[in-house]
């Protein structure tokens, strides 16, 4: 879509080059979402696509994520064989809806500040442990862990012209067992619940993440395998009944239904033998 009030595109080679941010500026990455309606309020965009920053760099601490990776790279990426939960990476590029174009373009950290509750990105970087590096406008970089980025459908912690630099996912998260279910309404349509867990090979806990059913990411921790029972009081204790997202993709009530539904199933799938 033609965006009829942008007036200016600036192509910085670093992000230091724009010191000062007001309102009309947005920071363009693969642009599927930002051309995709009208974006009245805006009137400059400053394309991210010429500072260079690299796609992906796996070390023995983990797997760096640059915000401008785009999904069609992570999805090429081939990870290490002791990274156990590695599969999890293809299976959330899988999860969005994107057709060829969007696919090649949209970038992760797109994904990530879009904030929808159907964000594939956030769920994988919220399930793996992700840590954040943000850069504001003229103060120090800062660091979140990646389940506190999103505060909301489509709201999160971005301060004014604030960008997402990368995530980092720690090893000790990528070697964890890992088990995924996700439903949407349609086959290729978006999430409806998408929720993963992960368990460390020796030990019996449990990192359950719920996307996509609720508004933002809800992650329950627990030391050792709770009962079906358990995992049901914790889910109640932290998303009340109307906590749930409703929108075209599922009721609330249908999402809540999924969510004790997946959640009893990668419970067990985890408390079971490695495969
Ligand atoms: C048909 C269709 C289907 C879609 N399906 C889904 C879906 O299933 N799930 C989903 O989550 N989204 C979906 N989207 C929305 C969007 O395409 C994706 O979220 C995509 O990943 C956005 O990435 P992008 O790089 O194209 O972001 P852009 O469109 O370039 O930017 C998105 C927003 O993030 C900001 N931004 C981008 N990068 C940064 C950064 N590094 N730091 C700070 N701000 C930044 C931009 O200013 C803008 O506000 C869909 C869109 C379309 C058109």
């Amino acid at each position: 879509m033609n965006l009829n009030t942008v007036t200016a595109l600036r192509q910085p080679s670093s992000a230091a080059e724009i010191r000062e941010w007001r309102d009309g500026y947005a920071w363009l990455a693969g642009g599927t979402w930002l051309f995709s309606e009208p974006q009245p309020a805006t009137d400059t965009l400053v394309d991210l696509d010429h500072l260079g920053w690299p796609a992906l760099e796996a070390s023995l601490a983990g797997l760096e994520i640059g915000a401008t990776c785009r999904i069609t790279e992570l999805y090429r990426f081939e990870p290490p064989r002791e990274w156990l939960a590695a599969p999890l990476i293809r299976a959330c590029c899988d999860a969005l809806l994107a057709s060829f174009k969007i696919w090649n373009a949209a970038t992760v950290g797109g994904n990530i500040c879009m904030s929808l509750p159907a964000g594939a990105m956030i769920s994988l970087v919220v399930a793996l442990e992700g840590r954040c590096t943000l850069w504001p406008r003229g103060g120090a970089p800062r660091e979140i862990p990646a389940v506190e980025f999103v505060t909301g459908n489509h709201t999160n912690v971005l301060c004014h012209g604030e960008l997402l630099r990368e995530v980092h996912l720690p090893s000790s998260a990528l070697m964890k067992r890992a088990a995924l279910r996700r439903a949407s309404l349609t086959k290729l349509g978006r999430s409806a619940a998408f929720l993963i867990g992960t368990s460390h090979p020796a030990r019996q806990d449990l990192l359950l993440t719920i996307t996509a059913a609720t508004p933002l990411p809800v992650q329950l921790r627990f030391t050792e395998t709770p009962s079906a029972e358990a995992l049901r009081q914790a889910i109640d204790v932290r998303i009340p009944a109307d906590g749930y997202f409703a929108d075209v993709h599922g009721s609330a009530a249908y999402k809540r239904h999924l969510t004790y539904h997946f959640a009893e199933q990668i419970r067990a799938e985890l408390a079971g033998p490695q495969a």
